[in-house]
């Protein structure tokens, strides 16, 4: 199989399983027993947080350890609605489920969705304007988007909000780990990030909150994670984001010069094979191509099951989604009617693919 799917999960790096290998055998004991076994426990816990701290230039206070980023994401915008009495939450339609399903179920605040541009980008005269009514906000706009890898800027909202003392929350699930991020000098209120996209296990992540800032607890009974995520932590999963995060740090540059490469390779090769060719958005980041197929509207539903069976894992939007028939929610923001039924497909790359797998997937396309 060739594996063009690295935004929706990344297979893990040797590193990650050797020190999650490591953890599980050499460092079993509970992080809050008070015993040395325990305490050796707890030294790995608070090592870990500080490496992703350090990584990221935040303080290792402001990392809280989760389950993934929709906990994550789920938890922030619950309780910081309720806690802060926000009225108001200013967001986009191309922003993931997690996040827009969680901003639906709230009751009693108002949602208001900023305009996507055709690049699929959002419109900041339209935001700035909005913060200045003085109500009561929380702005939630993603990083980097996971279906056509649109960036924002994330310093122009960050300066936006402060100016008008509005709190922040970004998804940065498709960045951390792929892209620098210092927060000295893009100071979010928050966002959330998940180690299974940047070749770590599933099943954990963190929640960035800023200093001073207090959220209600996910989880009662105990005084894990600072009392507001009761439950022993995961020590083997939380080394093992910290080790990811690590690696993926310490290869940023070498990587992304060649994931770019790749990704070139690719779109070059889809306009030479296919002269007809369009591109769904901007497709600014790095890994991520999303490509609308020179193929009749009846292939749509059943694109994935095409490639899938000639040996190409690729998706049609987020992996959440699927399972679904249903268009993409991302493209139907800023396309046409008509050409979100087109079949389109999300290609995303990592440091594992190769020249080589591009062109069986250029000769899979050519057979479809
Ligand atoms: N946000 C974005 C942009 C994603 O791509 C994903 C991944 O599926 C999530 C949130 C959810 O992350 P998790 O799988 O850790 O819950």
């Amino acid at each position: 199989m060739v594996y063009l799917d690295n935004a929706a999960t990344t297979p893990l790096r040797k590193e990650v399983i050797e020190e999650i290998s490591k953890v599980l055998v050499e460092n079993y004991g509970n992080p809050s027993s008070t015993h040395s076994i325990g305490r050796k426990a707890k030294t790995q816990l608070e090592t870990s947080r500080k490496t992703i701290a350090k990584l990221l230039n935040c303080n290792a206070q402001e990392i809280i350890f989760t389950s993934g980023a929709t906990e994550g994401i789920n938890w922030l915008i619950n309780s910081i609605v309720k806690k802060k009495n926000i009225q108001r939450i200013i967001t986009t339609k191309i922003e993931h489920h997690a996040t827009l399903d969680t901003i639906k179920q709230l009751k009693d605040t108002e949602i208001i969705y900023l305009e996507i541009n055709t690049n699929g980008e959002i419109d900041y005269n339209q935001l700035e304007n909005l913060l200045e009514e003085n109500i009561p906000t929380l702005v939630s706009l993603m990083h980097v988007n996971n279906e056509i890898g649109t960036v924002l800027n994330l310093k122009k909202v960050c300066d936006l909000c402060q100016k008008d003392h509005i709190w922040f929350y970004s998804d940065m699930v498709q960045s951390i780990g792929k892209t620098e991020i210092n927060i000295q000098e893009t100071p979010l209120d928050f966002f959330v990030a998940t180690a299974h996209k940047f070749h770590g296990p599933k099943g954990v992540g963190f929640l960035y909150v800023k200093k001073n800032l207090v959220l209600d607890p996910v989880f009662y009974g105990g005084e894990q994670e600072k009392g507001w995520r009761a439950g022993t932590e995961a020590l083997h999963q939380i080394a093992g984001i910290a080790k990811a995060l690590d690696v993926s740090y310490e290869k940023l540059i070498e990587e992304r010069i060649y994931i770019s490469s790749i990704k070139e390779y690719c779109k070059q090769q889809l306009e030479i094979n296919f002269p007809n060719i369009k591109f769904n958005g901007k497709n600014e980041f790095y890994n991520i191509l999303n490509v609308q197929l020179p193929l009749e509207k009846s292939k749509s539903s059943m694109i994935v099951f095409l490639f899938d069976q000639l040996g190409i894992a690729l998706s049609r939007g987020s992996a959440c989604q699927s399972g679904s028939s249903k268009p993409s929610h991302v493209l139907a923001a800023f396309l046409s009617k008509e050409e979100v039924e087109k079949p389109s497909v999300r290609l995303s790359f990592s440091h594992y693919n190769t020249k080589e797998e591009i062109d069986l997937f250029i000769e899979v396309l050519k057979k479809i």
